[in-house]
């Protein structure tokens, strides 16, 4: 039988890492896609967006910096993309449809969604259930494949109540399992398993660990059967007291450990396979 393959999405900016912690941050369109290009080159599958300006690297909802990301990485690489519809809730205070207008206007392959409200460090992250219900349906309109962000094990109740028992989705859908999220569940391998049992099946899952549980928990997810994020919107670090010069290294170590225990690393093509995404025609 052949090695399962393993999914690697790479986040590689998000909306709250600074130049201030890290110089190596990608931030204007160029250094985004050159970035993710070298990124994907590693073994990524998929791109987690976020936009940034890039006068003052602050982020922004600007839809043609989104424009700018997508179409440089589709004019090199066969990547997945996937916007953020969360990211600006937390440090823009968007209102639920402005974090949308980005996937509307542009429609990835795939969105993040994420299933519940929550502290998010400090601030209010809201998702109500009308959110939840409202962002499902108009991505399936769409074409957009959601990934649902689990920041708590409630949320998968929420993911189950207001989408797939409401008729608007149906199993498999992805889920990422968000662990070390200041407010949300702590970074640990039996919450790790917690959640993981907690899934509707079918499913497909990544873990995404925050900060220095960025590979550890990610690879702890890898041998429980699911895929894993990297990037610098989640850590920064390559190892401890040594900055990730790139996007690109932290893929490049996840490959490898991923390589040493005997799994493959998916393709694009292969992860919209396992994701339930229709092939680019
Ligand atoms: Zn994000």
């Amino acid at each position: 039988m052949a090695s399962r393959r393993v999914i690697i999405t790479v986040a590689p900016t998000g909306s709250v890492t600074t130049r201030d912690q890290t110089p190596y941050l990608p931030i204007t369109p160029d250094e985004v896609v050159a970035d993710s290009i070298r990124a994907i080159d590693e073994g990524a599958a998929v791109v987690h967006l976020h936009a940034r300006d890039p006068e003052t690297g602050k982020p922004t909802n600007d839809v043609s910096i989104y424009r700018e990301y997508i179409e440089g990485i589709k004019a090199k690489s066969d990547a997945i993309i996937q916007i953020t519809t969360g990211g600006g809730a937390v440090t823009l205070g968007l209102s639920p449809e402005d974090r949308l207008a980005a996937v509307k206007e542009l429609k990835p392959e795939m969105a993040s969604l994420n299933a519940g409200s929550m502290n998010f460090g400090r601030k209010l992250f809201a998702n109500t259930p009308d959110v939840i219900e409202t962002y499902a349906r108009l991505m399936k309109e769409w074409g957009v494949v959601p990934e649902f962000e689990i920041y708590d094990v409630g949320m998968i109740g929420n993911v189950m109540r207001w989408v797939v028992d409401a008729g608007i989705m149906e199993l498999p859908l992805q889920f990422s399992l968000v662990l070390g999220v200041v407010g949300g569940i702590p970074a640990t391998p039996k919450n790790l398993l917690h959640l993981v049992e907690s899934l509707p099946q079918p499913c497909t899952w990544q873990v995404i660990g925050i900060g220095r549980h960025q590979i550890p928990l990610g690879i702890c997810g890898v041998i429980c059967g699911g895929n894993i994020r990297v990037g610098m919107e989640d850590n920064i670090y390559l190892e401890k007291g040594v900055l990730a010069k790139s996007n690109a290294e932290l893929v490049a170590k996840a490959v490898r450990i991923i390589r040493e225990l005997g799994f493959e690393i998916a393709s694009p093509d292969e992860a919209r396979e396992m994701l339930n995404i229709p092939k680019r025609s």
